[in-house]
């Protein structure tokens, strides 16, 4: 039976080969740039490992959320393009420019403080985001006129570098995924027709990525898919040639034999029905595992599967494994790669009313990442 290190509680183990072989495959699969995105520590992975990971599997460039996660890349040694798209009102893009930040760009506003960071020498590199129907960031149509004319204008006093203009679509429907290409070819025009030619289009994140080829233009933007699950409720990552890269796992840390009708956690929300053993998990909300999955979440402990009993705990929950031989140190997998006997982050997803790339995300702090030995 596998066990943690001696004094470790719980873990995530972090398979980079896996986030390398997902990049590889989804690049071949579609043939366009890749851009991983690495936002929110690569999806809990850790966003430097899995930064380079996927460069190592082809990506040639990288996306977060902020400068400020762009920043701990280029201090992680990371050197790729990075692209950041959501910015702090009015703060100051210096630093960014200074070290070869990308910026996404939404406004006149945001626009001009680009502008207002380069250096003599050095024009900020910017990707033009529209607004194409999500109703969230991005250059309004009633404003491209205005917007676009006025980056191509710092572009040719040598103060921006227009290298892309993107959107993000719903996946609401492939129609209306569609209709967005349609707003972004419009917006695509707008743009050459006052003399921009951003190199990088780009649309799709995984799942259009994956079913709507046209989407996949110059680049696409991958983030659940590098790291092995899949962004569609029918289809499992093996099915996409995917392998999980997250494997969360905890030390038994009690076991208990009780008899018949021994509550269990918080408000007894669960009673033994016979005598059992009770065994302790040391994982909890804090951890990133989701209280909503009480009495649902499954666990598989010396390959049998069970499921969480009673209330998950700020720290730890309870498994009722009746009279299987469970011991002190066993391991207890929460989930991971479902080929090899895991439950999977899915499952985890559907016991808690939420989405895999919620359940990778909010693993917390406190679980140490362990990269997986090879
Ligand atoms: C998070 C994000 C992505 C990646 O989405 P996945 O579904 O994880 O591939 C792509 N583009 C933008 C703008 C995002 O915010």
């Amino acid at each position: 039976m596998s066990r943690l290190a001696p004094g470790v509680l719980r873990e995530a183990v972090i398979d980079t080969s896996a986030i390398t072989q997902n990049t590889r495959h989804l690049r071949a699969l579609t043939r366009v740039e890749v851009m991983a995105v690495v936002k929110a520590d690569g999806y809990g992975h850790g966003a430097v490992r899995s930064a380079a990971a996927a460069l190592a599997g082809g990506a040639t460039r990288l996306g977060v959320t902020d400068v400020a996660e762009a920043l701990q890349l280029r201090r992680g040694g990371i050197d790729a393009p990075i692209l950041a798209w959501l910015h702090a009102p009015g703060a100051s893009f210096d630093e960014a420019a200074a070290l070869g930040v990308e910026l996404g760009i939404s406004s006149m506003d945001q626009l001009q403080r680009a502008a207002a960071a380069a250096s003599a020498d050095r024009p900020v590199g910017v990707h033009l985001k529209v607004e194409t129907g999500l109703g969230r960031n991005g250059i309004a149509p009633e404003d491209f006129g205005a917007v676009f004319a006025e980056a191509a204008r710092l572009e040719r006093i040598g103060r921006l570098r227009v290298t892309g203009l993107f959107s993000h679509v719903s996946n609401a429907s492939p129609d209306d995924d569609r209709a967005a290409l349609a707003r972004f070819r419009e917006a695509s025009e707008a743009a050459s027709a006052v003399g921009l030619a951003p190199r990088v289009r780009h649309l799709a994140a995984t799942q259009a990525a994956i079913d709507l080829p046209e989407m996949r233009l110059d680049c696409v933007r991958l983030g659940l898919g590098i790291y092995g699950l899949s962004p569609f409720d029918d289809r499992t990552p093996a099915e996409l040639g995917l392998r999980p890269a997250m494997t969360l796992h905890a030390s038994v840390a009690a076991v208990r034999r009780v008899p018949a009708g021994h509550g269990v956690s918080y408000s007894y929300t669960y009673r033994t029905d016979r005598d059992t053993t009770l065994a302790l998990v040391p994982a909890g909300y804090a951890d990133g595992v989701p209280r909503q999955a009480s009495n649902a979440g499954p666990v598989v402990i010396g390959g049998r599967r069970f499921r969480v009993a009673g209330r998950i705990a700020m720290d730890q929950f309870v498994v009722d494994v009746g009279d299987a031989p469970v011991s002190v140190g066993d391991e207890a997998v929460l989930f991971g790669d479902a080929t090899l006997g895991a439950p999977s982050a899915r499952e985890w997803a559907d016991a808690a009313s939420t989405i895999n790339y919620e359940i990778v995300t909010r693993i917390g702090p406190r679980v140490p990442r362990r990269e997986a030995q090879r």
